[in-house]
């Protein structure tokens, strides 16, 4: 998939937002969703996207929304900080297929990063799902939820 396109109401996290799909969710309100990448780079690999924006990518979504987004990726990154304690937060988020997006709803990753291991950009292995409820757990409990 390109930069340009439609946008597709069929794509997983579409999907999730619906309540179609699962996630281990770890934050939401009206406008964003937080929830556990389940392919992680790293312990605590979270996702934010936007729910009332039907955009594929940045260069799409509406500066209001992404304003909501940009302000949970800063609230969950803290969290996520505090609570895993990582030697370092990575904040990415791709454009277009060559830019090595594979979701075409516009996300946010936060990538705790821990001294010693390598950077990538995607992972082959889906996490433990006792692994990411513990981790939910963990992160909801920081948020106070
Ligand atoms: P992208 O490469 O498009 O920036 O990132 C998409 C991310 O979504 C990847 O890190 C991938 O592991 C994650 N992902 C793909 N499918 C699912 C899914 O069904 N559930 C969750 N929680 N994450 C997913």
């Amino acid at each position: 998939m390109s930069l340009y396109g439609e946008y597709d109401n069929q794509n997983i996290f579409a999907k999730i937002i619906r309540g179609e799909a699962p996630c281990y969710k770890v934050y939401e309100d009206e406008d964003v969703l937080a929830f556990l990448d389940l392919f992680p780079q790293s312990y605590g690999h979270t996702l934010v996207i936007p729910k009332r924006a039907a955009a594929r990518n940045i260069l799409e979504i509406d500066p209001e929304n992404l304003g909501k987004v940009t302000a949970a990726v800063q609230k969950l990154a803290r969290v996520i900080a505090e609570e895993l304690e990582p030697a370092g937060v990575q904040i990415a988020q791709f454009n277009g297929a060559p830019a090595g997006q594979t979701v075409f709803h516009l996300h946010v990753h936060i990538i705790p990063r821990y001294d010693g291991e390598a950077l990538g950009i995607h992972a082959s292995a889906k996490a433990d799902e006792d692994v990411l409820k513990a981790l939910q757990a963990r992160i909801q409990r920081r948020l106070g939820l």
